[in-house]
């Protein structure tokens, strides 16, 4: 059986829900959009469950994955409903719903609905994807609650900037927030991951942690809450051929190594068809057998090479870590000039095993 697996520590995800609720002091939402994060979104809202306050997701095809799996806690759609035709499952799964623009408040004024809706209702404070605008928050969040056919609403926003600590943006999206729902009395939900570690200040009664439930860290520097997350996912494989190349001969396509000294090489049962970033570049740090080694070589489909010339104990069949808790996702994907949201999305092929229960 071909070795390339990634380990997934449900311990670790624990770990990191439980920090992002001390961090906040408040109740939050574990965000398992994009099968969590690559991390398989079934396998996580269960190891969560029994602790979460509930799980968010990016859309109503994600939510009922979940549902048809039995997790019966509290799911928020991040982006609402796409079309108005959604609200009927939505009543019918009891999702709780991102209302962000005012067509979505007109289809449910006019939605026949079994009972009343949870409304997350987003203010576009700055970041000016989707939200509603300052000027029009107050009457929207009026309509709705005129509808009749909400329960209850949550005030929402999110952060452009929030990965950047010096930087004044986001002070400014909560200073835009807080005049748009002055004098509205209803529970808030600002913050995300970068959020959450590094803006202590930023009110909430909910948060939403996403990729710091994962063991990653949002920012580009280090960070002082950031350093206690543990990595969930363990990327690995095993050197399946080693070859001794003299002075001045390539490795792989395009020769993007040449050996300037003579060379083990091994090669690892891992490429970018496993969702290893293609764009890696040679230097980029790898664990063999425990030992901190590089990459040389162009990344291809199914395998990648390592430089093996000074561990001499590591050959065929040697333990490799792409990523986890020795090499972390967030150093690699910044050599990749991508991010660990990225790279773990892209994770594809290689089977998940769950640790931990
Ligand atoms: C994805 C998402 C989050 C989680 O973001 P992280 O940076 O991964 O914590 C939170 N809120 C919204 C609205 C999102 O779309």
């Amino acid at each position: 059986m071909r070795p390339a697996r990634a380990l997934i520590d449900l311990d670790a995800l624990r770990h990191n829900y439980r920090l992002a609720r001390e961090l906040s002091g408040a109740r939050a939402l574990a965000v398992v959009k994009a099968d969590a994060y690559g991390h398989g979104s079934v396998r996580c809202a269960q190891a969560l469950e029994a602790e979460a306050d509930g799980f968010a997701v990016a859309c109503i095809e994600e939510a009922l994955v979940l549902r048809e799996a039995g997790i019966r806690a509290p799911i928020l759609l991040l982006e609402g409903f796409f079309e108005a035709d959604e609200l009927a499952l939505i009543d019918q799964h009891d999702l709780w719903c991102v209302i962000h623009a005012q067509w979505q408040i007109d289809a449910i004024e006019q939605a026949q609905l079994s009972k009343p809706l949870t409304a997350w209702l987003k203010l576009d404070s700055g970041m000016h994807r989707v939200g509603l605008h300052p000027a029009d928050y107050q009457h929207a969040y009026r309509r709705l609650l005129a509808s009749g056919k909400v329960s209850k609403i949550v005030l929402m926003s999110h952060f452009a900037r929030a990965d950047e600590p010096e930087c004044e943006r986001t002070a400014e999206q909560l200073a835009v927030f807080q005049q748009a729902r002055d004098g509205l009395s209803a529970e808030v939900s600002l913050r995300n991951s970068p959020a959450v570690l590094g803006w202590p200040q930023v009110p909430s009664d909910w948060v939403r942690p996403g990729i710091m439930l994962y063991g990653a860290t949002p920012f580009e520097q280090a960070q002082e809450q950031a350093a206690r997350l543990q990595p969930v996912m363990t990327l690995e494989s095993k050197v399946i051929s080693v070859r001794e190349l003299p002075t001045g001969e390539p490795v792989g396509y395009g020769a993007r190594f040449v050996a300037e000294r003579p060379t083990r090489v091994g090669v690892v049962a891992m490429g970018y068809a496993d969702g290893y970033p293609r764009h890696a570049p040679s230097g980029t740090p790898v664990v063999v057998d425990g030992q901190l080694t590089r990459l040389i070589g162009r990344v291809s489909m199914d395998m990648l090479t390592v430089d093996l010339t000074d561990l001499p104990q590591a050959g065929l069949g040697s333990h490799v870590e792409l990523w986890g808790k020795q090499v972390l996702a967030s150093d690699v994907a910044m050599a990749a000039g991508s991010i660990p949201y990225q790279i773990f999305c892209n994770l594809r092929r290689v089977p998940l095993l769950y640790l931990g229960g």
